[in-house]
Order: structure tokens, then sequence, then C-alpha cells
């Protein structure tokens, strides 16, 4: 077995079930993911549509691709074409809207999560907890037309402070559970995508169900 493909086995093995692991490849080359993908990996995860571009036709078709990156408007006409699985990263009302036209023009349904943010770092993206409640609370989500909102992703302060951390992570799990309460008819709404290589771990104690792990698996990212 190859070295990523081991870090793979390894960080699954302590993954319950249910748990998806996606592998974080951004900025790293097709090669590395190659590698994952000839030790089983299908769930790769890119943050940049233009890298996300070369890539996709470079690897087989059989890989389930989740952008996780922040998303301006004028490319998501771009990555829609590239058929992500999966849109980590909705965090503006518009945003959506913008995806879900693109989405009903090329005849697709489009997955996503709507992203939170509870992290201290200001210059993290994300809707406020507050503002993600008004929303649904409005019911926002009954005039899309090709997206189906799969749940919630999020990230963690970045901090030594273990003890935020689970923190952060319990008040986005407790906010996809309000969401569920409120609106018991959204359907397939069970994604909690939260967790990264020093707090996954955590994220799992929490609730998570979907943990995207970068450095823990193909080393650090020359940038
Ligand atoms: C880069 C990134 C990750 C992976 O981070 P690591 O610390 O390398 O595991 C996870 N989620 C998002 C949104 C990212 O941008």
């Amino acid at each position: 077995m190859n070295e990523i493909a081991h870090h793979i086995s390894e960080i699954k093995s302590t993954l319950p079930q249910g748990v998806t692991l996606v592998a974080v490849s951004k900025f790293h080359p097709a090669e590395a993911i190659a590698e994952a993908y000839a030790g089983g990996q299908r769930n790769f995860g890119e943050s940049r549509v233009q890298e996300l571009a070369q890539k996709v036709p470079a690897l087989p078709a059989d890989i389930s691709w989740h952008f996780i990156g922040h998303l301006q408007t004028n490319k998501v006409k771009q990555l829609l074409k590239l058929h992500p699985a999966l849109i980590e990263s909705v965090d503006s009302d518009r945003l959506l809207r913008a995806i879900d036209k693109e989405a009903e023009t090329l005849g697709v349904v489009q997955p996503v999560l709507m992203q939170v943010h509870v992290a201290r770092e200001e210059t993290k993206f994300g809707f406020l907890p507050d503002e993600l409640l008004e929303w649904f609370a409005n019911r926002s989500f009954e005039s899309l037309k090709a997206t189906h909102i799969c749940g919630l992703m999020g990230m963690a302060s970045n901090t030594d402070d273990l003890a935020r951390v689970k923190s952060d992570f319990s008040a986005i799990a407790s906010l996809h559970r309000r969401i569920c309460e409120m609106c018991p008819d959204l359907r397939g709404f069970d994604t909690l995508s939260m967790g990264m290589s020093d707090d996954y771990p955590i994220a799992v104690e929490e609730g998570s169900t979907m943990v995207r792990v970068g450095t823990a698996i193909f080393g650090s990212r020359q940038y």
C-alpha cells in the first residue's frame, strides 16, 4: 500500500460507520489523488474551480468531487459543468440562487450544504447561526427548483483551546437539530460536514457525518 493510501486507511479505521471521509486534495497534484484512489478513496475535496477543472479530466470519472472553497457567483457556471457531487460551501442566498439557476439550465439537481460561521476568525465565510435559522424559518428553500440542501458544513475556531473547538462543533450540531425540528418536511437534510486534520475526532464526537481531511492524508500544502 502506498503512503497516502495508508494514511487514509488509518484515519478510516478511527471513524464510526456512517461517517464519510473527504480527502482534501487542494494544492496537491493529480498523482497524489491517483494514489489515494488506488487505495479505494473516492470522495475528494477541492477549493478552487480552476484547479478542479484541471483535475477532473485527468482522473477517473467515478470520483465524487466536493467543492469546499469560497465560490464566486461568476464561477458557478464553470463549476456546475464539472458535476461536483456536493458543493459544501454555500455561504449566501445570492450564491445559492445562482447555483439553482444554473442547475436548472443544465437539467440537473445540485446537492449542496449551507456553510455556517461559528468560528472566532473574522475572515471565514458562512451564514451566522441566527441568519441561517431565519432563512429556514422563512422557508426560503421552497422556491429552489434544482438544488437539494443536504445539510450543513462548518469549521471550528483555529485554536489550541479544545473546549472552544468542541463548543463550536456542538453549536453547529445543535443548529442542525433546530432546523430539523423547525422544518420536519425537509428531506435528506442529514449531512453534518465538520472536522479537519487537527480536530476531526472532536467533530465526530459532536455528531459529524462527514470529515474533510487534507494534511493528515497528503502532507502539508505548497501554496
Ligand atoms: C483546506 C480545508 C480542509 C482541510 O484542512 P486540513 O487541515 O489540511 O485537513 C477542510 N475543510 C476546508 C473547508 C478547507 O478549506
